[in-house]
């Protein structure tokens, strides 16, 4: 069977900035049977990520994650449906999901990497369990729960950066759904610093490319910060723990400022900030959604049950066709997207 695939065409170097160029479309072909313990999947969204830009060097600089290879195809969290099944878990029509679907349009994957979906879950949008009900809402919701130090009641000011992205918007409105009594959001233009406070329940939000962030946050948290959900690293960052209070916490999500760079992660503060980290015995703890998967299909069916109430309102942007990801991925990373950002493959 013939199908299309984006395979990784260059890579950008450690120090680079990823272009839509890195990946390459092309023709290519499946098998036309499916074995024993396979299913065949037609791929309808799949998602890209900041921590895709570590699987574009040769070494990810970690552990758990493999490089992509030159010329073969990508992967990460997709969403499909089963076209064919030899798998006892699964049957034609089923929605299913996997960490390492590849990007193609149509694949065979053994039916071990694939859970099934229930598309009432989120109303229909299937696209939310690879944001909002995937791996992005428990980031934020595990990342808040786990190291943020969240109490009803504690009076306490959260800020989020990169706060209108995936994991930025939800954490500010999870902050607040479990007791936090102010958030206040960092962002890259107006427009989403708009969203944050308008759709999203932000109290206020900073666009960090205008103005001085420093005194504006200082005006918006006057009593300093609690809880710091770091999305992004870097001067933000310093800015934002210059502001902490003594015995706060930093959920310590993403450094994507310091991703184009060759640094270990997580980069270590420089020395002015680490001293007040110190100092103020400031949490900052690593944080990685991928150690807390015991406590998955609970916090699935939280972040679900929020959806479905209007509690926790989501935002994606969806970009057509998989001839676009690379594109689509370059834009994510230079702050395209609001919300997540999601490639429907079908159409
Ligand atoms: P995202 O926020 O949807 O997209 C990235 C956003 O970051 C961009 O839209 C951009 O928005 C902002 N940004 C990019 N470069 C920046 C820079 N130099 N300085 C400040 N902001 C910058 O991505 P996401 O999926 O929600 O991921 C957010 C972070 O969480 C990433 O660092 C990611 O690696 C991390 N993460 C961690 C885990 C975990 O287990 N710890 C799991 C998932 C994701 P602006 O317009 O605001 O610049």
């Amino acid at each position: 069977m013939i199908i299309q695939r984006v395979v990784l065409n260059s890579r950008p170097g450690k120090n680079g900035v990823p272009v839509a160029e890195n990946f390459r479309l092309e023709q290519s072909t499946i098998a036309d049977t499916v074995q024993a313990g396979q299913v065949r999947v037609k791929t309808l969204y799949l998602s890209v990520d900041p921590y895709m830009r570590c699987r574009m060097n040769e070494d990810t600089g970690s552990d758990y994650l493999l490089p992509w290879q030159l010329s073969e195809v990508a992967d990460g969290g997709g969403v499909g449906v089963v076209e064919e099944s030899k798998h006892e878990n699964f049957a034609k029509g089923d929605f299913v999901t996997s960490f390492t679907w590849p990007w193609q349009t149509v694949a065979i994957l053994d039916g071990s990497v694939l859970q099934k979906l229930v598309p009432q879950l989120v109303n229909g949008r299937l696209s939310y369990f690879l944001g909002a009900a995937g791996i992005t809402g428990l980031t934020a919701l595990l990342g808040v729960r786990e190291k943020g130090h969240v109490a009803v009641g504690a009076n306490q000011t959260m800020v989020v950066s990169g706060a209108a992205g995936a994991c930025g918007s939800l954490a500010g409105q999870i902050g607040r759904l479990e007791g936090c009594s102010r958030v206040v959001g960092i962002a890259g233009t107006d427009e989403k610093c708009s969203i944050l406070v308008q759709e999203m329940g932000f109290d206020a939000a900073i666009n960090y490319k205008k103005g001085n962030v420093a005194e504006q946050l200082r005006e918006l948290c006057p009593g300093g910060v609690d809880v710091y959900f770091d999305n992004v690293g870097g001067d933000i960052s310093d800015t934002v723990i210059s502001q902490m209070n003594q015995n706060s916490h930093i959920i310590l999500c993403g450094q994507i400022s310091q991703y184009n760079k060759d640094v270990p992660y997580p980069p270590p503060l420089p020395p002015d900030t680490e001293k007040i980290q110190k100092e103020r015995n400031i949490t900052r703890e690593r944080f990685l959604v991928l150690n807390y998967m015991d406590k998955y299909e609970a916090s699935v069916l939280q972040l679900c049950q929020w959806i479905q109430e209007g509690k926790l309102k989501v935002r994606e942007t969806i970009v057509e066709g998989l001839a676009n990801i690379g594109a689509a991925f370059q834009s994510m990373m230079s702050g395209g997207n609001i919300g997540k950002q999601i490639i429907s493959v079908s159409k």
